[in-house]
């Protein structure tokens, strides 16, 4: 299977750089699925699982917070606001995250905090859905 380079960036670390055969992430206009030879494009990713194929390895599942993707010739950047992979979640700080945030949405005293709060939990939430998938 053909191969694309890939790159993926978190503001503290490098998570990963290398080929791959397929990359899944969620775009604000949905799931994106590129393949090597993808047509160029740049779009925002929002909160969601990634997944990354590999010629000669299993998949792996990250979450991810949001941030933007970019489809150049056969290479992709992934530039993310946060990211960790699957093995990485500490589920039992996504549960904490996601308490304060359910609090946080029952003390909103605006649409600005209930957004604010809904984001957190929606965070936590994912980073629980792929660290349990
Ligand atoms: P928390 O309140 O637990 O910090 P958060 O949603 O506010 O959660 P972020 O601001 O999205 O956290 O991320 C801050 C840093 O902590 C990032 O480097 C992110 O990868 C990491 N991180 C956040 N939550 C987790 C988790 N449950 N397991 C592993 N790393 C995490």
């Amino acid at each position: 299977m053909n191969t694309f380079k890939l790159q993926i960036v978190a503001p503290d670390r490098v998570l990963y750089d290398g080929e791959a055969t397929f990359l899944l992430v969620r775009a604000q206009s949905g799931d994106i699925g590129i393949q090597a030879n993808h047509q160029k494009l740049v779009t925002p990713l929002t909160i969601g699982k990634m997944k990354v194929e590999f010629a000669d390895a299993q998949p792996r599942f990250a979450a991810i917070t949001g941030g933007f993707m970019k489809v150049g010739d056969n290479v992709v950047t992934v530039l993310t606001t946060a990211c960790e992979w699957q093995d990485e979640i500490d589920v039992a700080r996504a549960e904490r995250a996601a308490e304060r945030a359910r609090k946080d949405k029952q003390a909103a005293r605006s649409k600005k905090e209930m957004d604010r709060a809904e984001i957190k939990l929606k965070r936590a939430l994912n980073r629980i859905s792929v660290a349990k998938k």
